[in-house]
């Protein structure tokens, strides 16, 4: 009985018709969520999830003027986590997607909420949509610098903040700017392992499907109808599936 099981999870899934048109596409933007780190064993940072979780976690951005230190503190422990992690299958495969459409003239151009710069160890190309964990940013000048975790001053006299943006805060203008640009020339939009709970996520995937009328698929575990609703096609499971459904 349990053999049996086990095959038929190894089965690769059934590919709906959008599915099919999305493998096939050549120029492409996947935005990555937490669940695609969970299997890295690091847990979300932001969201319903990271609060249920963390409960007094300092990530908003009024802990940043009540208590920096605490900020900073948290910032070193998630930096640590993040360092030690090692990135999982789906980086791997997205990154693999990557060098094989490029080099076909194609592109994946990646957005991912995550801070942890997995992505990165994996060799992939990614425009970070709230920052990233090993950076820190003056908070007058904004000069960035690698991240010391600890409570510091700028040469222009500015404090120094972790270079990821808090709750409250929006996202980075970069990623946004990247995100206008890439949206013209894809054909296809898929997110992974993201409940939708980023503004600019739900945003940019309107923009996407709306506007430009991209194909668009999810995959994560558990998705919200509403966010669901935002698809053409839905698959409730695990973040490294991703190889299934990107394009060939
Ligand atoms: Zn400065």
């Amino acid at each position: 009985m349990g053999l049996t099981k086990r095959r038929l999870d190894f089965r690769p899934p059934v590919l709906d018709k959008n599915m099919h048109k999305i493998i096939a596409c050549r120029r492409v933007i996947l935005i990555t969520g937490a669940g695609l780190s969970a299997p890295s064993g690091l847990r979300p940072y932001n969201g319903a999830a990271a609060k249920e979780l963390d409960p007094d976690s300092p990530n908003h951005a009024i802990d940043w003027e009540m208590r920096p230190r605490e900020v900073i503190d948290y910032h070193r422990r998630r930096a640590i986590a993040a360092a030690e992690a090692e990135p999982n299958a789906g980086h791997r495969s997205i990154t693999v997607c990557q060098e094989r459409m490029a080099a076909a003239n194609g592109s994946l151009t990646i957005f991912t909420l995550n801070t942890d710069e997995l992505h990165e160890r994996a060799n992939s190309h990614v425009h970070h949509v709230y920052g990233q964990l090993s950076w820190e940013v003056c908070s007058d000048c904004g000069t960035h610098t690698p991240a010391m975790h600890r409570v510091s001053t700028c040469p222009c006299g500015g404090k120094r903040r972790p270079d990821v943006l808090l709750r409250g805060e929006g996202h980075k203008y970069d990623a946004e700017v990247a995100f206008k640009a890439a949206v013209k020339r894809s054909d296809a939009i898929i997110c992974v392992g993201t409940s939708g709970e980023s503004d600019a996520v739900r945003a940019w995937v309107r923009v996407a499907t709306t506007h430009y009328g991209l194909p668009s698929l999810l995959l994560t575990r558990h998705p919200t109808d509403t966010f669901g609703a935002m698809f053409d096609s839905v698959v409730d499971n695990a973040s490294q599936e991703i190889r299934h459904y990107l394009p060939r």
